[in-house]
C-alpha cells in the first residue's frame, strides 16, 4: 500500500514516476524558474512542461541551478503538432533535449491527437526510435482517446507508458480511466484543481474538506490519488506548493469518493479541449 504521496508508481516499461507532480503551464523567465526552483525545494519530483509552453529554457535552468540531483528528477514534456511529421519529431525531440539541459527526456508524449493532420502514429514511431537511440527513456501520448490509442499500438505494438488527459470532479473522465487501465498505461490529469477554482466552492469539495480537517485543494488531490491518477497541480506559490504535496496522513471514504465523482457533468471540460478537434499545433 502507497504509504506517501510522493511514493512512485509503477510505468509498463519497468520504470517509475512520482506520485504527484508539478504542472508549469505559464511559468517564463526568471519568475519561471524560481517557480520550479521552489517546487523541486518543496519536494516535486515530477516537472510537467511542453515545447508549446515555451518553458524548456526555464525548467532547463532550474535543472541546472537547483542542489536536487538531476538522477531523481522526472521531467515530461510534449511534442506540438507541428512537429507531427517522423524527421520533425526527431529534431523536434533533439532540440527540446538540448533546451532542458541534455540529459536524455525522462518522459516525452504525444501533446494532441491532432487526427485532421493523420501523422500521429509517425510522431509515435518517432518517440520510439528516439527512446532506442538513447534520447528519451519512457514515451507516451496526451489527450489520446481510445481509437487514437488503438491505432499507434496496432501499428507499432508499443504501449504508451501514461496518457495524460484532462481530469478534475467536473470531468473525471470515467470511461478513459478504465480504457487506459485495461490497456497498462497510466493516467496523468491535466488541471487537476479545475484551474478556476470553481472547485473549491462546491459544497460537496468543502463539506468533505472539512471532515478531513484538510484545504478543498489536498481533498480534490487526494481524490486523484485514490483514483490511481497522478495529478500535475500547478502553483508557483511556496506555500501552496507544499499544501498541494501534503496528502499523507487522510483518506476519502468511499461515499466521498463517490460524491465528489458525481460532480462530473456532460460538457465539463474547461475549454472544450476535445482531443478529436483541438489543434495545439
Ligand atoms: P490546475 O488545475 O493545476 O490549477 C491551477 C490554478 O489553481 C492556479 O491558478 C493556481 O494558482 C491554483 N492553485 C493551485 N494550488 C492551489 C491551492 N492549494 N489553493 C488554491 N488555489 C490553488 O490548472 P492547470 O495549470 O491548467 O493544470 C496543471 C498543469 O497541467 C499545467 O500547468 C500543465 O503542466 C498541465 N496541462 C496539460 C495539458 C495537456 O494538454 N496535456 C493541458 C493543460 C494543462
Amino acid at each position: 500500500m502507497t504509504t506517501s504521496a510522493l511514493d512512485p508508481v509503477a510505468l509498463n516499461d519497468g520504470t517509475a514516476m512520482p506520485a504527484i507532480g508539478l504542472g508549469t503551464w505559464g511559468f517564463l523567465g526568471a519568475r519561471g524558474v524560481d517557480a520550479v526552483l521552489g517546487g523541486l525545494e518543496a519536494g516535486y519530483r515530477l516537472l510537467d512542461t511542453a515545447t508549446g509552453y515555451g518553458n524548456e529554457p526555464e525548467v532547463g535552468r532550474a535543472i541546472g541551478e537547483t542542489a536536487v540531483p538531476r538522477g531523481s528528477i522526472r521531467v515530461s514534456t510534449k511534442l506540438r503538432g507541428k512537429d507531427h511529421g517522423y524527421r520533425e519529431a526527431r529534431a523536434a525531440i533533439r532540440e527540446a533535449r538540448q533546451r532542458l539541459g541534455g540529459a536524455p527526456v525522462d518522459l516525452f508524449l504525444i501533446h494532441w491527437p491532432i487526427p485532421r493532420l493523420g501523422r500521429y502514429v509517425e510522431a509515435w514511431r518517432a518517440l520510439i526510435e528516439a527512446r532506442e537511440d538513447g534520447e528519451i527513456r519512457s514515451i507516451g501520448v496526451s489527450n489520446f482517446e481510445r481509437r487514437h490509442l488503438e491505432a499507434i499500438i496496432d501499428a507499432t505494438g508499443v504501449v504508451p507508458v501514461v496518457n495524460q488527459i484532462e481530469l478534475h470532479p467536473h470531468f473525471p473522465q470515467a470511461a478513459m480511466r478504465a480504457s487506459n487501465r485495461e490497456l497498462g498505461i497510466q493516467t496523468v490529469g491535466w488541471s487537476p484543481l479545475g484551474r478556476q477554482g470553481a472547485l473549491f466552492r462546491e459544497p460537496v469539495v468543502a463539506s468533505i474538506a472539512k471532515r478531513l480537517g484538510r484545504t478543498p485543494a489536498q481533498t480534490v488531490l487526494r481524490w486523484h490519488q485514490q483514483l490511481d491518477v497522478v495529478p500535475v497541480p500547478r502553483s508557483s506559490d511556496p506555500r501552496r506548493q507544499r499544501e498541494n504535496l501534503d496528502l499523507d496522513g487522510f483518506t476519502l471514504d468511499d461515499t466521498e469518493m463517490e460524491r465528489i465523482t458525481a460532480l462530473g457533468r456532460s460538457g465539463g471540460r474547461l475549454w472544450n479541449g476535445d482531443p478529436e478537434t483541438t489543434e495545439f499545433l
